[in-house]
């Protein structure tokens, strides 16, 4: 997948058909390791974080590695996190994710930065429908 492809003009007159764009966008995460008031059990220092962009988890060269057990309570989250939700939504506000281990105090906290581009013909082989009516 290619990120922020939406001036790639090949594929605007190609694999879309000419004029047309299927371009979609999905907010970046951040997930940040938050401490609470009970001791972290887990390898995951306060502080230590990754982003999420598009399907990509991208480590910073210092600490590029999380446990399994958070990362799998953390996936479902990400992509409802990456789509724009209704403001009261509960998926909008709450942004923390206790660790899985019930006796670590460490949380995640996931926060919406930037929007990247992507185009649904780079991310699919489905093909769009040719008439939308929507
Ligand atoms: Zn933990």
């Amino acid at each position: 997948m290619q990120l922020n492809i939406k001036d790639d003009a090949w594929y605007l007159s190609g694999a879309a058909g000419a004029g047309m764009d299927d371009n979609f966008e999905l907010f970046d995460l951040k997930v940040e390791v938050v401490a609470t008031d009970k001791p972290m059990v887990c390898d995951h220092p306060e502080g230590s974080y990754f982003r999420v962009v598009g399907e990509m988890l991208i480590f910073p060269k210092d600490r590029p590695r999380i446990a399994m057990y958070p990362l799998a309570a953390l996936i479902p989250f990400f992509p409802a996190k990456q789509r724009p939700t209704h403001p009261h939504d509960w998926m909008t506000t709450d942004a923390e994710i206790a660790c899985p281990d019930p006796h670590c105090g460490a949380r995640f906290r996931i926060t919406r930065l930037k929007t990247s581009t992507f185009s649904h013909a780079e991310t699919t082989l489905v093909p769009l429908p040719e008439h939308n009516d929507d």
